[in-house]
């Protein structure tokens, strides 16, 4: 048993609290953290009040159940009995009774999709839904069908051939600015799933193959057509009738918000010390998968803790800053960085500062508003970081530094505790002394009194001492990542300061 002081923890401001990326910040009564609820599951109480029998839930009896000591809500066709979940929601009860009564799916997906409430609340479960009959249907397809067929111009397609031994999927995507990023394949046993990212939507083939393939996965754009191939390499010289059986989701275009986030396991290669409490997590994607985390995204990290399933949010970062401008960037398509505070009491970095090397641990494809045509069209690049919000930096910053030409200007703001908490200082320092083009600034909220630095915490004062404009009308733009409130001032105070919301990128969940 993981050894928690139920009332420690979340922390108000915990991403576990604000687990609707900030959007809410109901404090938690003490006692109702996600390691209490889980907890609760496990004592063998009956949560649903039907002693373990599983009931057909008609539409009628399910709005029936719509008030705060007697709340149901379905979710993809599955009804949980939510009361005794109420004092633990981190989102408040408020926003869980948004779906009393009624299908809570959508709600769930557009506020916090990458939560599994499947496994949250299994036993809160009271059954399915009931079937409706075909006619009542009609009218009510779902509505990423009728988005796949408004957007069937646009839609990708696929073909497919086969010599002695390799296999060639190829995806016509129509789109002529293709790349790395935009491609995830995953081929695994006879699995393949390859997933085409074009703007908010997401274009899948899946297949359950129809012979084994090896490891080896090979993917080739033609950036310029739009063009993606995926070679397999055949185990066997034979030759295949098909690719294989389609799987769900398998040719469809639909809305990336719609599909549900595909996880992969990963195997943690190594972990160092970055500070006293700060490790870099080193892990290896499978041989068949094919995937890298654009610049400005993160991932999610799903693990089970005390048999639920928990997934938190966190951004890769490359192993070390490039100070070699000269060389590409350095990522080899293997391995995915990930720089992690792991707190005392933290119930998802406990568990990942367990991890031993060699163990696995499930990570998501990539997801984040951020795009880089931002940074592109910028001459002053702002980036204000608090803690571990600067992870979203590291990357931009190689990124500004390496790709952006007309940038004039890369200054970060980095605001920490104390002195032992700065991350990579000497590697920000020796940047900064090789590239004329970028400054850092180091700011103390709890310095000792050997600081000489300035100090303080993120205020309309110190932003506009820092915050400037290398030229009067330059464009600029400025990036803000740390604790919820650090964020959510910081965007208010560089509006104070005239900035406008374009000017702005905030990185939430
Ligand atoms: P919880 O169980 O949620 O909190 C438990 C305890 O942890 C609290 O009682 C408190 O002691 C401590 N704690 C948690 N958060 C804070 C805080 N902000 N300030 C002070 N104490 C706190 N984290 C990284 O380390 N690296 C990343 O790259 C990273 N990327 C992220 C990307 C996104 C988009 C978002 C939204 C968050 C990211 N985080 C990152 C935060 C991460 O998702 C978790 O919230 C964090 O690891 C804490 O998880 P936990 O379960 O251990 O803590
Ligand atoms: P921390 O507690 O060590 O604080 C770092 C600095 O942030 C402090 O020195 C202070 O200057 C400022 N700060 C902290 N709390 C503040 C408050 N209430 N008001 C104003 N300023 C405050 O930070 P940490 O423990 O490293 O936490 C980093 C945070 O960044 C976490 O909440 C994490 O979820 C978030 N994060 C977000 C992303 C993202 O992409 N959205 C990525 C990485 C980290």
């Amino acid at each position: 048993m993981l050894n928690v002081t139920p009332s420690a923890f979340p922390a108000s401001g915990s991403q576990q609290r604000a687990a609707a990326g900030g959007r809410s910040k109901v404090p938690l009564k003490p006692g109702r953290s996600l390691m209490d609820w889980i907890r609760l599951t496990k004592s063998g109480k009956d949560l649903t009040g039907l002693k373990g029998r599983l009931i057909e839930v008609t539409e009628d009896e399910l709005s029936k159940h719509n008030k705060k000591e007697d709340c149901w809500i379905c979710i993809r066709g599955f009804v949980y009995n939510v009361t005794p979940y109420m004092e633990y929601h981190p989102g408040g009860e408020d926003e869980l009774m948004k779906a009393a009564g009624t299908d809570g799916t959508d709600l769930f997906d557009q506020v916090h999709r990458w939560v599994n409430y499947e496994s949250m609340l299994k036993e809160c479960l009271v059954g399915r839904m009931a079937v409706k009959p075909i006619a009542a249907l009609k009218g009510v397809l779902p509505e990423k069908r009728v988005l796949a067929s408004s957007a069937k111009d646009l839609s990708p397609s696929y073909d497919w051939f086969q010599t002695d031994s390799l296999i060639t999927i190829v995806i016509y995507t129509k789109q002529k600015d293709m790349n790395a990023d935009l491609v995830i394949v995953d081929c695994q046993d006879k699995q393949l799933r390859g997933e085409i990212i074009m703007d908010d939507h997401s274009y899948l083939v899946e297949v359950d193959l129809d012979h084994a393939v090896s490891e080896d996965v090979a993917v080739n754009i033609a950036e310029k057509v739009g063009k993606v191939e995926i070679i397999l390499n055949k185990k066997d010289n034979i030759h295949w009738k098909m690719l294989g059986q389609p799987c769900e989701g398998h040719n469809t275009f639909i809305k990336r918000t719609d599909r549900g986030l595909f996880y992969r396991k990963c195997k943690l290669v190594s972990k160092t010390e970055v500070t006293h409490d700060t490790k870099l997590f080193c892990l290896m994607l499978p041989k068949g998968t094919h995937l890298r985390v654009p610049t400005g995204q993160h991932i999610y990290l799903k693990h089970i803790i005390a048999g639920t399933e928990v997934v938190k949010p966190y951004t890769p970062v490359l192993p070390f800053l490039p100070l070699d401008f000269q060389e590409p960037p350095c990522h080899d398509g293997v391995h995915l960085y990930l720089m992690i505070k792991i707190y005392s009491h933290g119930l998802f970095t406990q568990a990942l500062d367990h991890l031993q090397i060699g163990d696995c641990i499930s990570v998501s494809n990539p997801e984040g508003n951020f795009k880089k045509s931002q940074v592109q069209t910028s001459e002053d690049l702002l980036l204000l970081a608090g803690g571990t919000g600067f992870t979203p930096m590291v990357k931009l910053l190689n990124f500004a530094l390496t790709e952006v030409s007309c940038l004039r200007t890369v200054k970060l703001i980095f605001f920490n505790k104390t002195e032992d908490d700065i991350l990579w200082r000497n590697q920000l320092e020796q940047l900064a002394l090789k590239d004329e083009r970028f400054e850092v600034q180091f700011i103390l909220s709890q310095p000792s009194k050997d600081w000489v630095g300035k100090q303080g915490k993120i205020s309309p004062s110190l932003l506009s001492e820092f915050v400037k404009r290398s030229r009067r009308d330059s464009k600029v733009l400025i990036c803000i990542c740390g604790p919820t409130p650090f964020t959510e001032q910081g965007v208010q105070y560089l509006k104070d300061l005239g900035y406008s919301q374009e000017e702005i990128h905030a990185f939430t969940a």
